[in-house]
């Protein structure tokens, strides 16, 4: 399972599959990060520099958080779209097949690269591909390489 999860300044990603159970995050930072609730991670009860610590002390690597730098992502129909403001910086295109959904192509921006502003994209469409139980297939090279 893949969570994207995001306030104004930071975007937190979990992978269950990497997710060791260790409780670090829980006892680092309680309130951002609760097994008890759903979803159990809300970013916005807890200052950003603590879930950040707790993040970076993830042992596994099923947690990991970036800045935004200022860029939204948002879900459209059959993709999901980076915005600086109101232009189109990247964007993350999948098709729905009778195998799921087939993420085939996923671009940024030149000058947007190294914000992890395609790890975010991809996210966003495997995320809503788990919401609708659908299996997610990369032809996309690029998109199976962020999500790595
Ligand atoms: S610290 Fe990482 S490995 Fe441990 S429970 Fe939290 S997400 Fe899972």
């Amino acid at each position: 399972m893949h969570r994207l999860y995001e306030t104004e300044d930071i975007s937190v990603f979990w992978d269950s599959d990497k997710c060791r159970h260790a409780k670090k995050c829980v006892t680092g930072c309680p309130e951002a990060f609760d097994i008890q609730r759903k979803p159990w991670i809300q970013l916005d009860k807890a200052e950003t520099a603590k879930v950040w610590k707790a993040v970076s002390n993830c042992p596994s690597g099923a947690l990991t958080c970036v800045f935004n730098h200022g860029i939204i992502v948002k879900l459209e129909d059959n993709r999901s779209v980076a915005y600086d403001g109101d232009r189109i910086i990247g964007e993350c295109d999948f098709e729905v097949t009778a195998d799921g959904w087939n993420i085939y192509h996923t671009e940024v921006d030149d000058h947007y690269r190294g914000k992890s502003i395609a790890r975010r994209l991809v996210y966003a469409v495997v995320q809503a591909a788990e919401h609708d139980k659908a299996n997610v297939i990369m032809t996309c090279s690029y998109a199976g390489k962020v999500m790595e």
